[in-house]
């Protein structure tokens, strides 16, 4: 792939798919449903620190749940593997990331990318008090981002005063003795961690990072013990995209993971990370624009993880 060639896949990928208009913008909270429709942005990073990208890439959204992708990576790293998997599955659910439901036998949430799962696994985050936890948590994600970020707190309040549904999932959890009592204090950080701004180049480093055994291309420094690329990558790559997974990973076969506001992190493990970002969601939650992307950009680069030929099918 010569960089002339990807700068070209993304000019052209953008003029044909921006003319798409399906999908619908989230509406749970007011800042999701002002968001423009138009905007689209593509963005590839290599794991070697090249860029290439395309659209209002500028733009800031929130991170939303591609945010539990660097959690779950946080709390291995804190915790260690058994640890984390003690608490919170592997398993893909095949329902909608914020079911209500836990496992019938372990009653653990089902796995780290589904709201229960990614409550419990913030919960694990060290520290003394709030404060501590959450700096723990931004130092985190600006180790993958290369640079300080902010919270739109309009997001953040909103997230706040209507995560009823993520409330109940809380106290599910620690009725069965899965998360501890400060449940409060966990779901502020959760509604934190979503409300994270980011725009399409730090998607894209971030997901490029992840592609790089944990170090940022640009920085060189290590955002995640490079063991547990291993324990991330696996598990984005059966339950990423919530319950489209399976066709995701038929068709793309590439380790990833959307966000309701729009943003689809993209692996290509040893690679590349791409960041896309579109905000009309399909059914599922899933960025329409962002899913047609990458399944081109994975046909006409050959990506697919499984496919021996690394050449166009058709
Ligand atoms: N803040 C959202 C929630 O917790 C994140 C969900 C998502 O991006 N799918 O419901």
């Amino acid at each position: 792939m010569q960089p002339l060639e990807i700068q070209a896949t993304l000019d052209d990928l953008h003029d044909k798919y921006r003319p798409l208009q399906a999908g619908t913008l989230a509406t749970y909270i007011p800042e999701l449903a002002l968001m423009n429709p138009e905007s689209f942005s593509i963005c590839i990073v290599t794991a070697d620190g090249q860029c290439f990208k395309v659209g209002d890439f500028q733009q800031l959204f929130t991170i939303q749940s591609i945010s539990k992708v660097f959690v779950y990576g946080l709390a291995l790293a804190e915790h260690g593997r058994e640890k984390v998997l003690a608490k919170v599955g592997v398993e893909p659910t095949g329902d909608a990331f914020n079911a209500i439901i836990l496992d019938e036998k372990s009653k653990r949430p089902y796995n780290p990318m589904v709201n229960a799962g990614a409550i419990a696994i913030t919960s694990l985050t060290k520290g003394k008090d709030p404060t501590e936890r959450w700096k723990r948590m931004v130092s985190m994600f600006e180790r993958y981002i290369g640079h300080e970020t902010v919270v739109d707190a309009p997001t953040f309040r909103s997230e706040r005063a209507t995560g009823h549904r993520n409330r109940a999932m809380a106290h599910l959890m620690l009725n069965f003795g899965m998360i501890d009592e400060k449940i409060d204090d966990a779901l502020d950080l959760y509604f934190q961690q979503c409300s994270l701004a980011i725009d399409c180049v730090d998607l894209a480093v971030m997901a490029a990072t992840l592609s790089n055994q944990g170090r940022n291309p640009f920085t060189g420094v290590q955002a995640v013990p490079s063991c547990y690329i291993r324990d991330i990558l696996s598990v984005i790559y059966t339950c990423g995209m919530y319950n489209f997974a399976g066709e995701w990973a038929y068709k793309v076969g590439l380790p990833a993971k959307s966000g309701v506001s729009g943003g689809l992190l993209v692996v290509v493990p040893g690679r590349m990370g791409i960041g896309i970002f579109s905000p009309l969601l399909d059914e599922r939650g899933n960025s329409v624009r962002g899913v047609k992307v990458s399944e081109e950009i994975s046909q006409r680069f050959g990506l697919h993880l499984f496919d021996c030929n690394h050449q166009e099918t058709s």
